[in-house]
């Protein structure tokens, strides 16, 4: 059978819509699936905001690429004619030891990051709707802001369209072959053929895997927004940077400014981890319960009304770092699975990545941490 395409993308979330965009963009012929019809909400890029920050806790491996993922979107920004990206500065909280504050602490220095460390007292003092402990010192970042995750993931497929990706919504990839002539793949309409095939379906990526049986596993989590006791003000996008925490040993949760939803809260990991299949869209009362705890000791003043929740999976890989790396046995098979509950704001570039990976140019960074690293069987 005839390629009619250069490139096949399975899954056009976050990471699938950016590849879509930059391969379109460079000419490429891409044609991209979904399961669904992006942005939805049975993902993990549901839930309007994502914290983009650049003093990396995780690893300073990782700043070259959020600064060049911050470019990104705001080129994207440009081409689009839209907002995708407010400012808000952000405060990485905890104590002085834990890994958030030491981890972001040494990304800022290392890679000499505009940022202040303030103290218990002087966050209050700047940010009255935050009430650290006194043994919790705070980063602060200028940088630091909210990405509007459906409106990223809807521009990069405008473009992409608009360069002449085909976009095919519910209609998941079902099985795949590849071989040095390229992949074929399989849906309930038809089969398709191409170069390249970019595997990027998110939570559903193990599925499209499974030859590998990667260590995977997708995390229940829950986003919620309260309304604010007192002035709303306080929480204000001026007023109230995103702000981390960490808290009792190794427990984190993060926090957004309201954008006139309500305070959006969550909890980073700690959830359920298991099948799609079995992951409730329900939120309880005891999780309620959880978060307003969290709000009553961190966030007094967003203590007011549950507005509304939403459950969204993570997708982890054992060490908490991206993978993204070609198919062991197949070099033409890029495998994009970018989440670990920090992957957003790496989306714009990872799409490139992605793109030069399938256009044989040079990757200007090093991957290394997101390499195909644990013993994967030796696939087909
Ligand atoms: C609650 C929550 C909060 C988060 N907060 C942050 C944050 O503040 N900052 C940050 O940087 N990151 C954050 N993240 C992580 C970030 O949202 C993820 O890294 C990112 O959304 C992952 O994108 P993805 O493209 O891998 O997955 P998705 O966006 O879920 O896309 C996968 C797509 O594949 C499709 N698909 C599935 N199976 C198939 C198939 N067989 N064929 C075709 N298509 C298929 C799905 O329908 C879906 O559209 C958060 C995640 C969650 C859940």
């Amino acid at each position: 059978m005839a390629k009619s395409h250069d490139v096949i993308i399975a899954g056009l979330g976050a990471m699938g819509s950016a590849a879509a965009y930059h391969l379109a963009h460079r000419g490429m012929r891409v044609i991209g699936f979904d399961r669904f019809a992006p942005p939805h909400t049975f993902g993990s890029s549901h839930g309007k905001t994502r914290i983009i920050r650049e003093a990396y806790f995780e690893n300073p491996a990782y700043v070259p690429l959020v600064q060049r993922a911050y470019q990104l979107w705001s080129e994207l920004e440009s081409r689009a004619r839209t907002t995708l990206l407010l400012k808000t500065g952000g405060l990485m909280i905890g104590q002085p030891d834990s890994e958030l504050v030491a981890g972001a602490r040494l990304s800022a220095e290392r890679h000499a990051l505009e940022h202040e460390i303030l103290s218990s007292a002087e966050v209050t003092r700047r940010f009255p709707c935050l009430n650290p402990q006194a043994n919790m010192i705070a980063v602060y970042e200028p940088r630091a802001g909210i990405l509007f995750a459906e409106a990223c993931l809807s521009a990069h497929l405008a473009l992409a369209q608009s360069h002449g990706a085909q976009i095919h919504d519910h209609e998941p990839l079902l099985r795949w072959r590849a071989d040095s002539r390229g992949v074929s793949v399989a849906t309930e309409r038809a089969t398709y053929r191409a170069e390249w095939l970019v595997i990027s379906a998110g939570s559903w990526a193990a599925q499209l895997l499974a030859d590998l049986e990667p260590p995977l596993t997708v995390e229940r989590q829950v986003q919620f927004w309260f309304d604010p006791i007192g002035p709303r003000a306080s929480f204000s996008a001026t007023r109230c940077p995103v702000h981390l925490w960490q808290f009792d040993d190794r427990q984190f949760f993060y926090g957004f400014p309201d954008l006139g939803e309500g305070v959006k809260v969550a909890r980073h990991h700690r959830g359920i981890c298991g099948s799609l299949d079995s992951l409730s869209r329900e939120v309880d009362a005891e999780e309620i319960a959880d978060m307003r705890s969290l709000v009553g000791r961190f966030l007094p003043n967003a203590d007011g009304a549950l507005r509304s929740a939403a459950v969204c999976q993570y997708t982890n890989t054992p060490d908490g770092h991206f993978w993204i790396d070609r198919h062991p046995a197949h070099a033409n098979v890029l495998i994009a699975s970018a989440c670990c509950g920090h992957g957003f704001k790496f989306a714009s570039v990872v799409g490139e990545i992605l793109a030069d990976l399938a256009t044989h140019r040079n990757v200007s960074f090093d991957l290394s941490l997101f390499g195909n690293r644990w013993p994967l069987r030796a696939g087909r």
